[in-house]
């Protein structure tokens, strides 16, 4: 290169030099010039302030020395992007990446740059610009990783997915546990910790902190196969901390076009891998497409329905009995749908979706215009006739909700005491305000609110003192076979009791049959609903069974009443007292608690068991679990054991029978049912009821 053209560009550097430090006086960010030849970069602005460039007295950094200051899992591709300027294969710098602070901290840039070219067209300098407050609103402030905003807009543009990979949505299990266990600190560090062990596994930027404990990422991979490696590795990395719940979609652009939609998907297959007890990863599958699809068919379709005045929706109602007289207290609305393209549609499969678009609060007024006229007009052969409205907490947390409900109510001229609504169980501690205000304004006005799906949801009972409420709906789950386990009778027992004692009218909900009926009656709830009865019919066909006094139906419906009445007569002794029988039939409760690791285990038992597993002595829980566990017919063991394990695994009540030798009676048949509950002092526990069921027939034979 001759004398001449280097002084030149020389000259013309200084120049830049000059107008940057001009343009540096009206900027906050930090304006830079890259002098390729001799590698110096200099910086405007008191970048040196922050960060630990310019530290060596002199005023520029070679690329090295700026690398240095770079995060370190952005520095490959920030060395791949300055070589292919530094080649001239390209002209434009455009990237976001991290640096780290002189506090030590990654703090997100955006910087810019373009190349100037030489009389021959090859690069010299390159000028531009570094911001480090441009992303500040697109990255969260614990992981330093891009969040849900910055996520979506590199879907929208293109530069988040390529066609193929896979679009993973990861989540921590039970952070809030984690939190309350070893304080928040300890909560964010798990966080950061998968933060850092994300970048170190995939070793990209395409990784996203999208909120809490909910993480996404690109995996430019070809198999399921290889993203389950991804996902165990991550899993490895973070056993000691946190179980981790993965939902993956293939990212394919023909079937995504729209990407919000791909987000959704991978939400959804996120639920479907909690579902299936966490600690899982769950993949989108062509069933799930259809599914989605059939939803957003179904959706298009409700739109257009509320849009004319919820066509197409219609009410079917359930008699609500009293239990002893089985005379008609009150019905349940339940929404149904006939739609143009699949005919009737159950609650099932559109409530969901009216909920997540909002739709139910259109619908959901219409439902209680419906039910409260439908009502006025039964009351005027049965005065005290009750209608129960199912509400959904979208429906609560509508502003005005309260108004709404009353003013709909005196519309109709109706009684507060004619109207019941029901809520799921889903109230969280924090709500239970907001709830509360809403609840009383209503109860002042006469109105009955009721807790529905008791038992189902993860609140405790004791809950429920400090929430404005009248009645409890006992789910069904618990109800079915009742008479024949035992577990579900003695939670239904401790649910009604526990609602006496706090004077709330209690519905056990799902009676299909007069077994059920029986053992129920035993605990004496309040009121009866479910198939046993009738099953939810529309208006005219309710009306001539429970109403219409002259109609031949109305006759049935009473000779049925009847025949429970004799029933209940010739049962009487086996079944309408079924607490004392219980009682005499011993049946035992136990807790057993395990710790894995020390390979510990113990069993407590109450009296009754002690008594009825024929114990001599007084032995200490691990006595007990040995002395139980030799006693196990020797076949059965690893049969009774896997089914402790499930219990462990699953979130529901487990019934296994199973041959045991009794130190008396000698070999005889337990039954036995247990759940997991929740630890306690650090070890796994479960507890359940146990029974021998050789001699429960004897007492029923006697
Ligand atoms: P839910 O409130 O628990 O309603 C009771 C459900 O159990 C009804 O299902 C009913 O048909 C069914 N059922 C009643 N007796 C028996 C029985 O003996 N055995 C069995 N196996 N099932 C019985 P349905 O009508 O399909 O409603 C499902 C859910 O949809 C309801 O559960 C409720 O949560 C929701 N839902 C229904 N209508 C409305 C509404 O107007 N608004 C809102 N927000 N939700 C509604
Ligand atoms: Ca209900
Ligand atoms: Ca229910």
């Amino acid at each position: 290169m001759g004398f001449d053209k280097q002084s030149e560009k020389d000259a013309r550097i200084k120049n830049y030099l000059n107008v940057l430090e001009i343009l540096s006086q009206s900027t906050d960010d930090y304006l830079f010039l890259w002098d390729m030849d001799k590698d110096e970069n200099w910086f405007f602005g008191s970048v040196d302030a922050e960060y630990a460039l310019r530290d060596k007295g002199r005023p520029t950094n070679t690329t090295a020395e700026m690398e240095a200051i770079v995060y370190p899992a952005d520095r490959a591709l920030l060395h791949e992007d300055l070589t292919e300027i530094a080649s001239g294969k390209k002209q434009i710098h455009n990237m976001n990446y991290r640096w780290v602070n002189r506090e030590g901290e990654a703090v997100w840039i955006s910087c810019r740059g373009k190349v100037i070219a030489d009389e021959d067209g090859s690069p010299f300098v390159m000028i531009g610009r570094v911001s480090d407050t441009a992303l500040k609103y697109l990255y969260n402030p614990l992981t330093r990783l891009f969040n849900k905003t910055k996520m979506f807009s590199d879907m929208q543009e293109g530069t988040l997915l390529e066609d193929g990979g896979y679009f993973m949505l990861l989540d921590v299990d039970d952070l809030g546990d984690i939190n309350l266990k070893h304080g928040r600190k300890y909560g964010d560090a798990v966080l950061k910790s998968l933060a850092a062990a994300m970048e170190e596994i995939v070793q990209s930027q395409k990784i996203y902190h999208i909120e809490h404990n909910s993480f996404a990422v690109y995996l430019d991979v070809e198999t399921e196969r290889e993203v389950c490696i991804v996902y165990g590795r991550l899993q490895q990395l973070m056993a000691d901390k946190c179980t981790l719940s993965a939902g993956v979609v293939p990212n394919n652009n023909e079937m995504f076009k729209e990407k919000n939609y791909l987000y959704d998907c991978a939400d959804q297959t996120l639920k479907k891998a909690k579902e299936n007890g966490k600690n899982t990863i769950a993949f989108f599958s062509e069933k799930d497409m259809e599914n989605k699809l059939s939803a957003m068919e179904l959706l298009a379709e409700l739109q257009e329905s509320v849009k004319h005045n919820c066509e197409g929706f219609y009410l079917c109602y359930q008699p609500q009995v009293k239990a002893g007289s089985y005379k008609l207290y009150a019905a349940e609305a339940l929404l149904r749908y006939n739609s143009k393209n699949r005919g009737r549609v159950f609650p099932d499969a559109f409530i969901p979706i009216l909920e997540d678009s909002k739709l139910i609060i259109p619908v959901g007024k219409w439902v209680l215009e419906r039910a409260l006229q439908q009502c006025k007009s039964w009351r005027r052969v049965y005065p005290d006739f009750r209608i129960s409205v199912n509400f959904s907490t979208v429906q609560l947390r509508e502003k005005d909700i309260t108004d709404k409900v009353l003013e709909i109510l005196d519309k109709a001229e109706l009684p507060g005491e004619a109207l019941t609504i029901e809520i799921t169980e889903s109230i969280r501690m924090e709500e239970m305000q907001y709830y509360n205000n809403i609840f009383s304004r209503w109860r002042n006005a006469g109105i009955k609110i009721s807790i529905d799906d008791f038992g189902t949801g993860y609140a405790n009972m004791s809950y429920l003192r400090d929430l404005e409420v009248d009645e409890i709906k006992i789910d069904r789950m618990f109800v079915k076979g009742i008479e024949e386990a035992t577990y579900n009778y003695h939670l239904v027992n401790n649910m009604i009791e526990f609602a006496k004692m706090n004077a709330l009218r209690i519905c056990c909900e799902g009676v299909e049959d007069v077994h059920e009926l029986a053992v129920l009656e035993g605990l004496s709830p309040n009121l009866l609903q479910g198939y046993l009865f009738d099953k939810p019919c529309e208006s005219r066909e309710f009306e001539q069974f429970y109403i219409d006094k002259e109609s031949g139906e109305y006759r049935k419906h009473l000779e049925f009443v009847q025949e429970l009445y004799q029933y209940k007569e010739k049962m009487r002794v086996l079944y309408f007292d079924p607490k004392d029988i219980l009682r005499t039939t011993d049946v035992g409760l136990w807790i057993i608690r395990v710790d894995l690791e020390k390979q510990h285990f113990e069993l407590h038992a109450d009296d009754t068991m002690e008594r009825i597993s024929g114990v001599d002595k007084k032995y200490t829980p691990q006595e007990f679990y040995q002395f139980w566990y030799e006693r196990v017919k020797k076949e059965y063991v690893s049969y009774v054991m896997e089914n402790v394990s499930r219990m462990i695994a699953a979130d529901k009540v487990i019934q296994l029978q199973y041959p045991w030798i009794h130190p008396t009676l000698g070999e005889v048949t337990v039954r036995c049912s247990g759940r997991r509950v929740e630890d306690s002092d650090g070890m796994i526990t479960i507890e359940g009821y146990h029974r021998i069921i050789s001699t429960i027939e004897e007492a029923y034979k006697e």
